[in-house]
């Protein structure tokens, strides 16, 4: 719950840092203010700029959040992940389809009884508001009680959030599986519940091909052509035994992608964990179709799939965002994926810079969410989702950001040293919904 009810319009002083481009065309494409100020009313920011600069009349009755030397961004963004994994994260010692049969399917069965996926969501937003996330694509479980129960928890919240009941009906046991038609008139029922209601919006959700039927697939490309404004969310080319296992259930596909292009789920909403065994073709045709691709680091490493190619995906003109993937990935803190996505390029000889990180998990998250009009900027018109990030939060950060010559070394430190210390507050729709 918001942790307190602010007055209607507050002004928050620090050091501001809002992207106005995209750093990898213009490494300066950042307005960075040392005295900011933004005034925020009604949930979204009405004036951004120097402090003792603001327009009187914007100050009248105004309470004031002093943040001094803290630096306060845009709220981070989280591409891909799965709040019923929370529990099984930090499970040893299996690859995917082992991590799915052992740990992930048991714990995901529990979710049939809501009240444990009431009391699993606020955990996990509690933890997730606390490493400064306020906008993240989240899988539910097969359950529809389960993304009932989500949205309930961020509408309370007044959260910017993406989520959807996961679709599988085939190749896991039955305590988390659906039908191509139940799960085609649950999603259909959720979407009309949730999508746009409030500031939630809702994703069509199959796990990924091997757990869903042909016909399920197919119920999944014609939920996105009944409800264009939806997002999809799956996995694509995660583990090399996973892709041998898709072409053995779909012949007649040329790659792993090709499945889902087959049935109409490729798009510029379309949302696909991993991506890592990729060839040329596939880069082409998700740059040609707008389709995204999460790179999800830390799960990577920890489940040993293999290194993304951050630059090739670039490069190939296809849009990139970051995510955790909790539970295979291994912390929510978006500085840990930051740290993982920086040594994952370093395998192929490519530095990501701290600007493009920073970028990729705010303002380039946001616009490769499609809501980059709405959230992801300080500036005046947009949602008032923050950050406010105390660089001095523990003595390795503290020694090193004092020697810091220039913002782009203090970022980068905080990319590779930060933890949920460094997160002193967080805002969502102008409300504070942690720290102080
Ligand atoms: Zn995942």
């Amino acid at each position: 719950m918001p942790i307190d009810n602010p007055a209607s319009r507050i002004r928050l002083t620090g050091r501001t840092l809002t992207f106005t481009g995209d750093p990898r065309d213009d490494a300066d494409a950042y307005r960075y203010t040392e005295k900011g100020s933004i005034l925020i009313e009604d949930g979204k920011i009405v004036w951004a700029g120097q402090a003792g600069e603001e327009p009187a009349a914007l100050m009248a009755g105004v309470e004031h959040h002093e943040y001094g030397n803290d630096l306060i961004l845009p709220g981070f963004v989280d591409g891909h992940l799965h709040y019923p994994q929370i529990g099984v994260i930090a499970s040893f010692g299996t690859q995917l389809l082992d991590w799915l049969e052992t740990y992930t399917f048991p714990e995901e069965a529990r979710f049939a009884d809501q009240k444990y996926a009431a009391e699993t969501a606020k955990l996990f937003l509690d933890l997730l508001l606390s490493n400064g996330t306020t906008t993240a694509a989240v899988f539910c479980t097969v359950h529809p009680q389960s993304a009932d129960a989500f949205f309930e928890e961020c509408s309370a919240r007044n959260l910017r959030m993406i989520a959807g009941k996961i679709l599988m009906d085939r190749n896991a046991p039955d305590t988390v599986t659906d039908t191509a038609q139940s799960g085609y008139e649950d999603t259909k029922a959720l979407i009309e519940k949730w999508h746009g209601t409030g500031r939630n919006l809702y994703a069509v959700t199959p796990r990924f091909a091997p757990t869903s039927t042909p016909e399920q697939l197919q119920v999944c490309g014609s939920l996105m052509s009944e409800f264009p404004s939806v997002y999809l969310q799956s996995h694509l080319s995660e583990n090399t035994d996973e892709v041998r296992w898709v072409s053995d259930l779909f012949p007649e596909a040329r790659s792993y992608q090709d499945v889902y292009a087959r049935y109409g789920m490729l798009g510029p909403r379309s949302l696909f964990g991993h991506a890592i065994h990729m060839d040329e073709a596939d880069l082409a045709q998700a740059a040609e179709t707008g389709t995204k691709f999460v790179h999800c680091p830390t799960s990577n490493l920890f489940i040993g799939s293999g290194l993304f190619r951050m630059k090739e995906t670039w490069d190939a003109n296809v849009d990139v965002l970051l995510g955790s993937d909790v539970g295979g990935g291994t912390s929510l803190s978006p500085f840990a994926t930051m740290k993982a996505a920086y040594e994952i390029a370093q395998f192929s000889g490519y530095s990501l810079t701290p600007e493009q990180a920073f970028w990729l998990s705010t303002t380039g998250g946001a616009e490769a969410l499609s809501l980059g009009e709405r959230i992801g900027r300080l500036e005046k018109g947009y949602e008032a989702d923050l950050v406010v990030l105390d660089s001095r939060s523990t003595d390795i950060i503290r020694q090193r950001t004092d020697r810091a010559e220039n913002l782009r070394e203090e970022l980068f430190a905080l990319m590779i040293l930060a933890d949920e210390r460094a997160v002193r507050a967080t805002y969502a729709a102008g409300c504070r919904v942690h720290g102080t």
